[in-house]
């Protein structure tokens, strides 16, 4: 029988068109262009607000954020530790330290209720991790940071298309990261962008895009030559990746219905054995819209999840884990540490696995992997 891939990237219609029109059209290939601008526009009509710059990768732009955030030597940002190594990294490099909390077991979204008692002097941001689509508590996260003088940041690698309480993900937090990674919903094969909520923080968002000099202006015309005036790094996607996204982009709502379509089909697949106690499905509380990044299923155990991963594997079908916690790792040891104790990362990151999804995905195939799963429990 055929092999059952994880993931497969597919063309949403127009990326190679667009990708010619960039060239012999446009003669513009290099960053801050027309295609980008489109994107951009795109993104910010969609998120109702907002101010948006594309840039090579979400890491990128969590990267501009921890600049923008002024995060420095000392600092501390309190994240979860099931999230990937982006999110710490970004105030990592700027000195900072990743203070991690626990998530909570329905959402594996960092636990709101542990987020005040991890606060200290030295905190200057929250940075939250909206896993599979699915909002972290934000109402909730927000009074705290308003409360405390914190920056909220919210790493939506996961989460577009996703919404909480009808307001999209991203447009909530100060800043937003977008990832159109490959692995992503969206993707431009590496990809990203940053969105600025906070209007104030806009202006130097542009100079940390293009390198630390006023280029963006000078473009639009508003000053004669541009030069020198800030700390930044080349973060501009170029002119091809915006042309390849764009055509994604303009597409996205109908990707995010086929994903939404196949995350449904092993939802009910799965309430029987949810039934028996043999694993548990995501939950997606009423105040969320998913987008259906990850379908992924809890098992009793350790042992029951490698179990569950071995057979898949067996049968072609290429199911994987996800998060290592960032605490326990090696760089986590070296430059975080933990504001609660992990009692429920360190438990579902054992158990959990992720069966194939993509905008592709058929009933036929997903009838073998749920069969497949079945006969490992029975
Ligand atoms: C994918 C991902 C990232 C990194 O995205 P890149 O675009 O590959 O840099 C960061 N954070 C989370 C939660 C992710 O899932």
């Amino acid at each position: 029988m055929d092999r059952i891939p994880f993931n497969v990237p597919a063309l949403a219609g127009r990326e190679l068109e667009n990708i010619r029109e960039a060239l012999e059209k446009k003669f513009h290939i290099s960053g801050n262009g027309p295609f980008t601008r489109l994107c951009q526009e795109y993104l910010e009509r969609y998120l109702g607000g907002g101010q948006v710059l594309l840039t090579h990768s979400c890491t990128a732009a969590l990267e501009m954020s921890a600049i923008l955030a002024e995060i420095g030597p000392g600092d501390e940002v309190i994240m979860p530790s099931y999230t990937f190594t982006s999110t710490a990294n970004a105030f990592v490099l700027r000195g900072a330290t990743p203070v991690f909390i626990d998530i909570r077991p329905d959402t594996l979204n960092l636990d709101e209720t542990l987020v005040e008692q991890a606060i200290t002097p030295r905190t200057k941001a929250i940075c939250v991790v909206h896993y599979a689509g699915v909002a972290a508590e934000m109402d909730v996260i927000m009074a705290i940071a308003e409360r405390h003088g914190l920056t909220v940041i919210e790493d939506a690698a996961q989460g577009i298309y996703g919404s909480w309480r009808d307001r999209p993900l991203g447009s909530i937090g100060q800043m937003a990261a977008f990832s159109f990674h490959e692995t992503k919903n969206i993707i431009s094969g590496e990809g990203g962008a940053l969105i600025v909520n906070d209007p104030a923080l806009f202006e130097r968002a542009e100079i940390v895009w293009e390198k630390g000099t006023n280029r963006a202006q000078f473009q639009r015309g508003e000053i004669a030559r541009y030069t020198w005036v800030d700390v930044g790094s080349s973060f501009l996607p170029s002119e091809l990746i915006a042309a390849f996204l764009h055509s994604q982009l303009e597409n996205g709502p109908e990707i995010t219905q086929r994903r939404v379509a196949a995350w449904n089909y092993y939802y009910d697949a799965f309430a029987s054995m949810e039934e028996t106690g043999s694993l548990k499905r995501p939950v997606v509380p009423q105040s969320c819209t998913h987008n259906g990044h990850i379908f992924y299923l809890t098992m009793r155990d350790a042992e029951q999840r490698d179990k569950v991963l071995k057979t898949l594997q067996s049968t072609g079908i290429h199911a994987i884990i996800h998060y290592v916690p960032l605490h326990s790792a090696p760089a986590g040891l070296r430059y975080g540490r933990c504001g609660s104790n992990m009692t429920h990362t360190d438990s579902i990151s054992s158990r959990l696995v992720r069966l194939p999804m993509h905008a592709r995905l058929d009933r036929a195939t997903q009838d073998r992997v749920i069969e497949a799963i079945r006969s490992v429990l029975t």
